[in-house]
């Protein structure tokens, strides 16, 4: 397997990898980079098919991070880690300490948080052995669960991308299909049934659909069928690479908004959606509430709900923005979004352009 030369490296400044016997952790770090400050972002449990699927998603995901928080304006810089194995059956006390003692080796270069596996619970068992762990603040709203955060964000990014897209502020009556009602798709949900919009829902989990029925009237829908539906807005809050050369040529939808980390399969994709019409809200920007949570609740000092808030509805006019450079320079919306990024956080082809510019 390549470190240096893998597709996704993107001038990562480290990867750590660390096993630990006695517990049986095995883990990977990727700091992708620290120019805005200490790389923060989430941990993944995952029962990884191989090695080289682990590598490959931490790679990916440590880069987004970075590009979300110089897009969220937090001096942050990217990284991620992941724990390979099961979180239902090979998660314990003893590996999360392991993660702990792994954390320390990087000095606080890395600062962990949860993610898709790991839950505000594993954090406090981390951080007995790190203080580099963030997202178990208990004076936040959710006692540091960043998920009502970012269901937040992508629902005021969501709007942004209506009135953009159709020109009205108004959801009442939206017909809007949500791929995955989890921990941030069902939030995502109630804010959208209390604004008056239509709801599709699809789960791979029967109960998640069911509650999604029951509790806010939505319509239950198939895992493939969801790609089909005639409705106005589609928001993928499941996994990645859902925006395909299969999927784009079947949605009849006007704009896709919603929280999944790498949306788009390639980079062409956004391409794609741009002739087809489709408006495309980046998905690391739509999705920094998290982060943004995360980021005051690391920060010493009391924590603010109202501040974070503030924080979050910044995601609706940095959306806009970007809706707007596209449509000015003919660029995809992806594409602004990783200039705007890349200049922030000083990437060096961003950094050469502003050189030549200037030369
Ligand atoms: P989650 O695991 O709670 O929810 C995801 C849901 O998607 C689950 O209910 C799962 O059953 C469902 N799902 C998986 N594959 C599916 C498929 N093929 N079809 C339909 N449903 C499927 O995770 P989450 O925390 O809600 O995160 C959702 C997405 O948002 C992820 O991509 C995550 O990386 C991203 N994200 C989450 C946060 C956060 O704060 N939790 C922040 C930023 C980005």
């Amino acid at each position: 397997m390549s470190i240096f030369s893998h597709p996704a490296y993107d001038k990562h400044e480290q990867v750590a990898f660390y096993q630990d016997a006695k517990s049986g952790l095995k883990a990977i770090i990727a700091v992708h980079n620290t120019n805005l400050g200490p790389s923060l972002g989430g941990c993944r449990m995952w029962p990884y098919a191989d090695d080289g699927e682990a590598l490959n998603d931490v790679l990916r995901l440590s880069r987004g991070m970075t590009y979300k928080s110089a897009m969220a304006g937090l001096k942050l810089g990217g990284g991620k880690s992941v724990i390979i194995g099961d979180p239902r059956k090979e998660k314990t006390p003893e590996l999360l300490r392991a993660m702990g003692d792994f954390l320390n080796t990087l000095g606080g270069r890395y600062i962990t948080a949860e993610d898709s596996g790991t839950s505000v619970a594993d954090m406090h068992i981390i951080g007995e052995r790190t203080k580099f762990v963030s997202g178990l603040n208990e004076s936040s709203e959710h006692g540091g669960d960043p998920s009502p955060s970012t269901a937040y964000g992508v629902f005021v990014g969501l709007k942004a991308a209506v009135e953009h897209r159709w020109g009205k502020t108004d959801l009442n009556g939206l017909k809007v299909s949500i791929q995955g009602v989890g921990n941030v798709g069902f939030r995502l949900a109630k804010l959208l049934k209390e604004a008056g919009a239509e709801l599709f829902v699809t789960d791979i989990f029967q109960d998640n659909v069911d509650r999604a029925v029951t509790e806010l009237g939505a319509t239950a829908v198939g895992a493939d069928e969801i790609f089909d539906l005639d409705v106005d807005l589609f928001a993928p809050c499941a996994m990645g690479a859902i925006l395909n050369d299969d999927t784009i040529s079947r949605l009849k939808v006007g704009a896709i908004a919603g929280a999944a980390n790498n949306q788009l399969a390639e980079e062409r994709h956004a391409a794609v959606l741009r002739e087809e019409g489709v408006l495309y809200a980046p998905d690391y920007v739509i999705n920094a509430g998290g982060i943004i949570d995360v980021y005051y609740q690391q920060q010493e000092g009391e924590y603010s709900p109202a501040q974070v808030k503030e924080h979050i509805e910044s995601i609706g006019t940095t959306l806009q923005e970007v809706f707007q450079r596209a449509d000015e320079t003919g660029e995809t919306t992806a594409h602004v979004a990783d200039r705007v990024a890349e200049e922030r956080f000083g990437h060096e082809d961003a950094l050469k352009k502003t050189d030549t510019a200037a030369a």
